[in-house]
């Protein structure tokens, strides 16, 4: 009965927002996302290089490149390469989403995957991610908060995830964390939940749609489970100083 309460409040949410918007003015749409529209190619010790993905169906392989060049080619099929863009994603995701990836490196051979979802006008392009990862064949072992000490701001809370990879990867054997977060306008939080509720009450009574971003962070599984290593801590609050510019935690 549990499991049900969260699908409940949202279409309890749902139909008293419903009913308030007919008798309403019109919502202000905030179009300003709270982060940048880039991710940086450097970040603290860390080396970035573009994602890029194939849009072949039977091959769909994804490599990374230091630079997207004008058009580029799949090296295992040679068909076309849309930068950042899986083919699900493709087919998926309207196409003013904004959508950034980058594979990010250290001298000690660590690697971290950064991805950023913008949502477009539709205010349609982020779903629950234990439903995306879900759907990508991972299994969601462990799932718990982490706080991290971003400086110059109120710490930033992220959920994160241990992941068991699809079975067609098994053989490579590498279970995997995955961390994230959302930013709105003056909002921020790990919970795909509070975000529901945030972008209801917010409309409600603020008259605000927000254009919400999704962050996330994905890399090998970390020694001590679901708490994340200082290096990787490190990454995520550099990433979240750099890339957010508003502070959730000073709003009137
Ligand atoms: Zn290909």
């Amino acid at each position: 009965m549990k499991s049900y309460i969260p699908y409940l409040v949202v279409l309890l949410l749902i139909s008293v927002a419903a009913a308030a918007l007919v008798s309403m003015e019109v919502t202000e749409i905030v179009e300003e996302p709270g982060v940048s529209l880039a991710l940086p190619d450097t970040l603290g010790s860390w080396s970035g290089e573009s994602l890029l993905f194939c849009q072949s169906d039977t091959c769909m392989y994804s490599f990374s490149a230091p630079q997207s060049k004008e058009s580029p080619v799949c090296p295992r099929c040679g068909s076309e390469v849309r930068s950042s863009w899986s083919v699900a994603e493709v087919r998926l995701l309207p196409s003013d989403t904004v959508l950034l990836k980058k594979a990010y490196s250290n001298q000690r051979g660590q690697t971290l995957y950064a991805s950023v979802v913008v949502s477009g006008r539709e205010r349609v392009s982020i779903h629950r991610p234990q439903m995306c990862l879900a759907g990508q064949g991972y299994t969601i072992t462990r799932q718990g908060t982490q706080v991290l000490d971003v400086p110059g701001r109120e710490p930033l809370i992220i959920t994160v995830l241990d992941l068991q990879p699809p079975l067609r990867h098994h053989a490579l054997g590498q279970k995997r964390f995955f961390a994230y977060w959302f930013v709105g306008a003056e909002r921020e939080t790990a919970s795909h939940w509070a975000r529901t509720w945030y972008t209801a009450l917010d409309r409600l009574l603020l008259n605000r749609a927000h254009r919400w971003s999704y962050i996330s962070v994905m890399g090998n599984a970390q020694t001590d489970g679901p708490v994340l290593n200082d290096a990787t801590s490190d990454f995520i609050a550099l990433l979240c100083s750099t890339i957010t510019h508003s502070d959730p935690g000073s709003d009137n």
